[in-house]
């Protein structure tokens, strides 16, 4: 296919202004899928991300189109769009020449718009604005062009205004990506040099990857070698996501299409990776920066039986998402587990509910941690991803001589109306100086460093409703900054729980210690006997509760004499223990766990 007639494009959106749904007409338009409503939103594969109308993973997509006498191959590249996923996002944008930026012309400039638009400018791609939903009553096209210009400095007579739902002005899409989006370099003659940019595993095939030809050719039954692992791979099959896998004879320069070879598992295709043919070795291209985990949990089964069988759907749920993180952990509470890192608490979200879903499990989950920095006197230094791993008080006065947080520098943009429940917002989660500018007469453009342990939790769900739901929020990781950080402990009837444990900030003590007491004695039945909660930093009691005791006798209603309910009655009550854990003699529910990390 002659590069001159090939573009690779990517629609970059904030969350909800129409990605997907452009996607799907692009591709009804070129005849590329049906136009039934079964075909809703085809590059969203995933279950849950149906359900919860995010895409997680990129997707790719060709098509063919006649243009002005020619047949054109278009390559559109899905980008995620919330934050958690903007690593997805820069690496869809690597196999791009140019992006549509599409704006929701009743919202306007979202947080995501921005930053998506700084990830495509900083890679040198070709951007054109395009506004969706002009249908709506709301839109107000002629503002977000303002917002447009003194944002980002374009031109408001170049803006296409179209209506994704409606099919309105959606014909005029493909042409301005022929016409503005430059070609890829044709560079056949070359030798092979193509980039890993995306992989998954499938249960038939074996690891798929996607790949951009950059240079030369490749086709089935060639010889390839990874650069990163220099291990050699035949290849199985070549073809383009049209839009399932369609085997083609060849895959040339400029092209993005998808291999099958011998790759057994996931992590052998790193992302990134440049593959070379075999003897043919070329200067790589410059990869990634590796998908860095933002926050840590610990997972365990609810039933410790399950343990094998979640190991399992564990590892395979892995397999597909190459950005999660596993070791082994043990807790003295709650077992063996594991501890993942996640890029964020939405992606955790998202990895329980397709355990869950996909794999029938139960888990519990523990508070998330952000990692955390331990320097100590002597000069070295360690990063902390677990409570556990925190050095505990004695040591923290002996041997440490710093603390250090990870920060984030936050971007949220909403009504002026706002401005002063969102400056106290990041001020209550302890940020740094806030600055802002208004991007038109009404709507401000916040700008902040946050402590990241700060936005794992709740965070996002107060912006929120603190601002009716107009506030958006995206942020980057920038950095750590020495911080006074404490580990609190709990202990239960004077047993310390481990699963329970928190790094908190010294400002924030006795708030979460109180609240975690008063968390756990709502969810902790009353026993037979008196039950201590105690909240500690080091040997400082910081909260306490109590749960009195109680005489809990089953058979008492049964008068002596009808032996079957009675034997019932007691069975039954052993049964109820097995959801149980025994912390000492003490009977702790898993919703405990579970409690403390709710807030
Ligand atoms: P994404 O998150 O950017 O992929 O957004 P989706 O394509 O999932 O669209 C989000 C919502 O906006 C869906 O309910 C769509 O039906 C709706 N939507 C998309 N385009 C338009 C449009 O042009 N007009 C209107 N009125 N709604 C639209
Ligand atoms: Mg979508």
């Amino acid at each position: 296919y002659p590069a001159e007639y090939i573009r690779n494009f990517s629609i970059i959106a904030h969350i909800d202004h129409g990605k997907s749904t452009l996607a799907d007409r692009l591709l009804e338009l070129t005849g590329t899928i049906d136009k039934s409503a079964t075909n809703k939103q085809v590059l969203d594969k995933l279950k849950v991300e149906r359900e919860r109308g995010i895409t997680v993973k990129a997707q790719t997509a060709s098509m063919f189109y006649d243009y002005r006498g020619h047949r054109y191959l278009l390559n559109l590249i899905d980008t995620p769009g919330h934050v958690d996923f903007s690593y997805e996002v820069s690496r869809s944008l690597a196999a791009c020449q140019g992006t549509l930026l599409l704006v929701d012309a009743s919202q306007g400039i979202q947080a995501q718009t921005v930053a998506n638009f700084y990830l495509a400018f900083g890679e040198d791609l070709t951007i054109l604005p395009v506004l969706n939903k002009i249908d709506l009553p709301g839109a107000d096209p002629a503002k977000v062009k303002t917002q447009l210009q003194s944002a980002f400095d374009m031109d408001p007579d170049q803006v296409l205004a179209i209506s994704a739902k409606s099919n309105l002005n959606v014909d005029q899409v493909l042409p301005l990506v022929i016409e503005h989006i430059p070609p890829p370099t044709n560079t056949v003659q070359q030798p092979l040099k193509a980039l890993l940019f995306d992989s998954w595993y499938d249960s038939y095939v074996g690891v798929v990857c996607l790949i951009r030809v950059v240079d030369g050719i490749v086709r089935k039954g060639d010889t390839i070698v990874s650069n990163h692992s220099k291990r050699k791979y035949d290849i199985a099959e070549v073809g383009i996501m049209y839009p399932e896998p369609t085997p083609t004879t060849s895959l040339q320069a400029g092209q993005v299409g998808y291999i099958t070879c011998n790759m057994k598992t996931v992590s052998e295709a790193h992302v990134g990776d440049t593959f070379y043919r075999l003897k043919q070795p070329v200067d790589p291209l410059p990869g990634f920066v590796p998908a860095k985990s933002m926050v840590f949990s610990g997972i365990f089964p609810v039933d410790s039986a399950e343990f094998a069988r979640l190991d399992e759907s564990i590892e395979k749920l892995t397999l597909n998402d190459a950005s999660v993180s596993m070791q082994k952990e043990t807790s003295n509470a709650l077992g063996q587990g594991w501890r993942l890192g996640f890029l964020g608490t939405l992606h955790m979200d998202v990895f329980r509910q397709r355990l869950e879903e996909e794999y029938d499990a139960r888990v519990i989950i523990t508070q998330p941690t952000v990692p955390y920095r331990v320097v100590y006197a002597n000069g070295d230094s360690k990063t902390v991803r677990t409570p556990a791993e925190f050095p505990e008080y004695h040591e923290m006065a002996s041997t440490v001589s710093e603390t250090q947080e990870p920060m984030v520098s936050a971007t949220m943009i909403f009504p002026q109306e706002y401005l002063g429940a969102m400056m106290d917002l990041c001020s209550q989660h302890r940020s740094g100086e806030q600055e802002h500018t208004f991007i038109d007469e009404s709507r401000v453009m916040m700008t902040c460093k946050l402590p990241m342990a700060e936005i794992v939790d709740d965070f996002y769900t107060q912006l929120k409703s603190r601002s009716s739901g107009y506030a958006s929020f995206d942020y980057e990781e920038c950095g750590y900054i020495p911080s006074d950080l404490v580990k609190l402990n709990v202990n239960i009837n004077r047993r310390p729980v481990d699963a329970l444990s928190v790094i908190v900030h010294r400002s924030q003590v006795e708030f979460v210690g109180r609240s975690i007491a008063q968390k756990l004695k709502k969810v902790i039945k009353r026993q037979l006997f008196e039950v201590a909660v105690q909240v500690v930093a080091g040997s400082r009691v910081v909260a306490r509760e109590t749960i009195s005791a109680t005489r809990k006798d089953v058979t008492a209603k049964c008068y002596g004499g009808d032996v079957t309910r009675k034997m019932k009655l007691l069975h039954k009550q052993k049964e109820g223990k097995k959801r149980m854990r025994m912390i000492g003699n003490v009977e702790i529910p898993q919703e405990a766990f579970l409690a403390v990390i709710k807030k």
